[in-house]
């Protein structure tokens, strides 16, 4: 199970940035525009963690934190707040309001999932370790990295998610269409080719070191992580 992830950010450009990120560090997101969307949402389904922006529309971040810490289903709610530079003084009213860290903008998207990662281990250790495994391939999901037996292996976000997919489903066969769905999110408008072009690149950098092919294509079909009927090349 990915961790859920809730972001309330009334700012749509940096909830893309970070929907992205997160998911491609193996996170799963929700988004909030203001803090009574955020409510309503954490009552629909709990998240894992909050990541909550100081500032917002109507309630604002302070107020939906005191108002979660004070509810029992999510006294305990890990939450991040994102504060803007300077504003030292609402950093300490915040961590009395309850907050678990505070992270101040601008930051790096790898900057606020190494805390999301952290708050994490500390309040939910089950996150802490996360690997996937296939035949010599190992993904640590916590770290981020891929590895082939020894060899590190640099991927894109996207073949990141690819490499995941097929992971978490060794051995069977996903069509293009699937893959799309899945991987890159149906309501995008891609075109089936770029599976394919995904699936070379990430095909190049699993067997760079002159290892057994792990991809298999299949005529018509689609693709499949498997070891058995790889061949190389
Ligand atoms: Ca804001």
């Amino acid at each position: 199970m990915r961790p859920l992830v809730l972001v309330v950010e009334d700012e749509p450009p940096l909830q893309k940035l970070l929907a992205y990120n997160l998911e491609a560090a193996g996170f799963e997101t929700a988004q909030a525009f203001d803090g009574e969307e955020a409510v309503t949402l954490i009552e629909e389904r709990l998240p894992d963690i909050l990541i909550l922006d100081w500032m917002l529309p109507q309630l604002s971040g302070i107020e939906l934190c005191r108002r979660l810490r004070r509810r029992p289903e999510t006294a305990r709610l890990p939450i991040i707040m994102l504060t803007a530079r300077g504003e030292e003084h609402d950093r300490l009213r915040g961590l009395e309001t309850g907050a678990d860290d505070f992270v101040t903008k601008p930051f790096s998207p790898a900057e606020l999932i190494a805390r999301v990662r952290a708050v994490l281990r500390r309040v939910r250790p089950a996150f802490a370790e996360q690997v996937l495994t296939f035949h010599d391939l190992r993904m640590d999901l916590t770290a981020h990295r891929v590895f082939r037996s020894e060899r590190e292996i640099h991927l894109s976000p996207t073949e990141f998610r690819l490499l995941r997919h097929f992971l978490e489903h060794p051995g069977r066969v996903f069509t293009r269409v699937q893959l799309l769905d899945r991987v890159w999110g149906s309501d995008l408008d891609i075109e089936r080719r770029t599976v394919d072009a995904t699936i070379r690149r990430l095909r190049r950098a699993l067997n760079a070191g002159g290892d057994a092919d792990l991809l298999r294509t299949v005529r018509a079909e689609g693709y499949a992580l498997d070891h058995k009927l790889a061949v190389a090349g």
